[in-house]
């Protein structure tokens, strides 16, 4: 099983754990065969990151995926670039679309290009089974971000991983990607962070996924088999 790698651009977060968490909860509700491992590499450098003359050598540390997505008329992260970035690693292997997963923590303003909300920011960027960006920006003013990052971890690794299913006739397919359409934190977040705020009361009063999403994330990591065939 692929491991769950996490990075940050800071190297003390109090919500970090929320993130851990997140990732941990899902492995847990979808039972699979083999553990998976997640390892929190936090504000990772390489001891090579920087060359003789200081600058920031590609790949080798956060700070140089940071900079070289880091859009300066908008003052925004592109996380277009940072996820291109992350599928383009050299260390991935490429007969297994990447031999682990990435989640990228920015506390930096993120956009992407191809998402046309009503908000010039989004939190949060996904690509299945390669990983996602998200940004802690738009949540520093909230009390208690805590949870809300939980949730967002826990929906944007579900299009990680590969939930929901497109082929579902309760499904809402957008540019944005593809959402649940039941009481579920697959649905589509249109505003931040009041529906970010109703999918984590509704995580608590009913649980994360609804049966649908539940029985997809299941059958991600079984090999596509539907859980009642066990
Ligand atoms: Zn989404
Ligand atoms: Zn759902």
């Amino acid at each position: 099983m692929k491991p769950v790698n996490i990075l940050d651009t800071q190297s003390f977060r109090p919500e970090r754990m929320a993130v851990v968490d997140a990732v941990k909860e899902l492995i847990e509700r979808s039972h699979p065969p083999q553990p998976i491992t997640v390892n929190d590499f936090g504000c990772w450098r390489h001891p090579m990151w920087r060359d003789p003359e200081n600058r920031l050598q590609p790949f080798l540390s956060v700070d140089w995926y940071l900079a070289n997505a880091w859009d300066q008329e908008r003052q925004q992260v592109n996380g277009n670039t940072l996820m291109d970035t992350i599928v383009s690693e050299p260390w991935r292997r490429e007969d297994v679309i990447g031999d682990h997963y990435d989640i990228f923590v920015v506390d930096q303003d993120l956009y992407a290009h191809e998402r046309p909300t009503s908000e010039d920011f989004i939190v949060g960027i996904a690509r299945p089974a390669i990983g996602t960006v998200v940004s802690t920006y738009r949540l520093e003013s909230l009390s208690d971000p805590f949870f809300l990052l939980k949730t967002i971890i826990m929906h944007e690794m579900c299009h990680v991983f590969g939930t929901p299913d497109r082929k579902r006739d309760d499904v809402d397919r957008q540019a944005h990607g593809v959402h649940c359409t039941n009481r579920c934190i697959m649905r589509f977040p249109a505003k931040t962070p009041q529906d970010w705020e109703r999918f984590t009361e509704d995580r608590f009063l009913v649980g994360p996924l609804c049966i649908n999403c539940s029985e997809d994330l299941w059958r991600h990591f079984h090999g596509g088999r539907k859980r009642h065939e066990r």
